[in-house]
């Protein structure tokens, strides 16, 4: 048996403010044919699960390109026809071989491209032909394209949020791509679009118990396998929003009830879906009214993770204005007040321009008197599923009690270590800011004594309505009634 995998993956918002260029790749990893490491890395699963099996089976395995950005807006051409050719070269060279697995996102926009993955699919059925499996593991924020599924023979996306779960998902779409090579199943698929766009947190209920029923279906009575497809509400792309994928072996018609069934279930629940967002100043009085343990306030707004600049000073501002103490807030990018803080040197008082650049939904720039308490140069933090993230040089300052992480590659807090490596003893603190939607959870909900999410604004601001769609299906909740 001879496998080859590669990934190619990155979330578009067509809101984002940046465009996504070769170097955002570069930024968060690019790893050529051969060269990836040892750790998995995000989006490189299916590559993960491949070497586990390939060593226990002594199977071939080929390693073709891994390269993902953070999520940003439209990708350039030239990014990615470049990296698609190059992967398409990997796959050239490794042929004749008997199983293709790939890392995807599945909300990939590109100029000239609505739907990089059902593009690269396509090409990737043309290179193989039609006898060769052909897989991929993909991002529950994903669309979801007609032609994702008609180019390949299985997709199996992350069942959590916060995904925890790449390397469990990535053998899942292994083993299904070596039975379906070994004619042990067909697997035939199915959707139903839910016709809305739901945020589907699943360490909470009711979606713990409706993911947990999901994953106990799969594997019996011919179900190979269950995808809630969440959708990616900052894309603004025809095929945008929430969807059941549903695998069965050789039944269309199961395949398709089920997928009813459970669009229908996952319908019904959309209103208990959603926590409630407290604007700025209404999550800052419940935060200070709370007895005891830090408060955790996740900035969604601004998340790298839906392709938001990570800059925003909204929060910050009322912070300051509030005067209030004993907070911490970050990751805040800004790479030319890290290059600063550096210059000034650990110990240094002197005044900064923090925060606020990229655009109108970053708010304004933060003139503070700060004190740089720690720098560390190519941090690195501890992603989902112990996965590393490349920070780059970070600095923590401090002002009027408020410290704040500044670093230069965009991210989102995943680990508490993004703060705990530079000193910032968390469990001290009253408020801990964070710019994340949800990923922030699995790490940041250990040392949290409660969690609120805020509606401040910004370029992935909570409330869709605001969103300015041309593309996106209608109707669809809660844009529509
Ligand atoms: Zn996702």
């Amino acid at each position: 048996m001879k496998i080859f995998s590669a990934s190619l993956a990155t979330e578009t918002s067509t809101f984002g403010p940046m465009p996504t260029g070769l170097s955002s790749f570069i930024d968060q990893g690019y790893f050529p044919a051969g060269t990836h490491p040892k750790e998995m890395t995000f989006f490189a699963g299916p590559l993960a699960a491949a070497r586990i099996r390939c060593e226990a089976h002594g199977w071939e395995l080929v390693e073709g390109l891994v390269a993902c950005a953070q999520p940003s807006g439209t990708t350039t051409r030239h990014a990615y026809e470049t990296l698609r050719e190059e992967l398409l070269a990997d796959l050239r060279k490794a042929l004749p071989v008997d199983i293709v697995v790939l890392g995807l996102h599945g909300a990939m926009v590109a100029d000239g491209y609505e739907d990089c993955e059902g593009d690269l699919l396509m090409h990737v059925r043309q290179t193989v032909g039609a006898h060769v499996v052909v897989g991929a593991e993909i991002d529950p924020h994903c669309h979801l394209t007609p032609e994702m599924l008609a180019h390949s023979d299985m997709l199996v996306a992350f069942k959590e949020f916060p995904h925890t779960d790449v390397l469990a998902r990535g053998l899942d779409l292994l083993d299904l791509a070596v039975a379906k090579f070994e004619q042990r199943i067909r697997p035939t698929a199915a959707v139903a679009d839910c016709h809305m766009i739901a945020v589907i947190r699943t360490p909470d209920e009711p979606a713990r118990s409706y993911v947990d029923r999901i994953m106990a279906m799969e594997g019996k009575n011919g179900v190979l396998s269950i995808s809630v497809c969440h959708g990616f509400p900052f894309g603004d792309v025809a095929s945008m929003g929430t969807k059941l994928l549903v695998y069965t072996d050789g039944d269309g018609a199961k395949a398709q009830q089920l997928a009813d069934r459970l669009a229908a279930e996952l319908f019904a629940m959309r209103n208990e879906l959603e926590p409630t967002y407290p604007g700025i100043d209404e999550a800052l009085d419940a935060a200070l009214a709370f007895d005891g343990g830090p408060v955790v306030l996740a900035d969604a707004a601004d998340n790298p993770g839906d392709g938001a600049a990570g800059d925003s000073t909204f929060i910050l501002s009322r912070l300051v204005e509030r005067k209030i103490r004993n907070v911490a807030m970050g990751p805040l990018w800004d790479p030319v007040a890290v290059r600063i803080a550096f210059d000034a040197g650990l110990g240094a008082c002197l005044p900064l321009r923090m925060g606020g650049k990229i655009g109108p939904f970053s708010g304004n720039p933060m003139d503070l008197v700060v004190t740089v308490k720690a720098l560390v140069k190519d941090m690195v933090m501890t992603g989902l599923a112990g996965t590393p993230m490349s920070l780059g040089d970070c600095a923590l300052v401090e002002a009027d009690g408020i410290e704040i992480v500044l670093i230069t590659l965009r991210n989102q807090a995943m680990g508490t270590d993004m703060f705990t490596q530079l000193g910032v003893d968390l469990a001290s603190k009253k408020m801990v800011v964070v710019k994340s939607t949800q990923h922030f959870y699995a790490s940041f909900s250990a040392i949290a004594g409660k969690v609120l999410f805020v509606d401040a604004p910004g370029s992935a601001a909570m409330d869709l309505r605001r969103l300015e769609y041309r593309k996106v299906q209608r109707p669809k909740w809660p844009l529509d009634a």
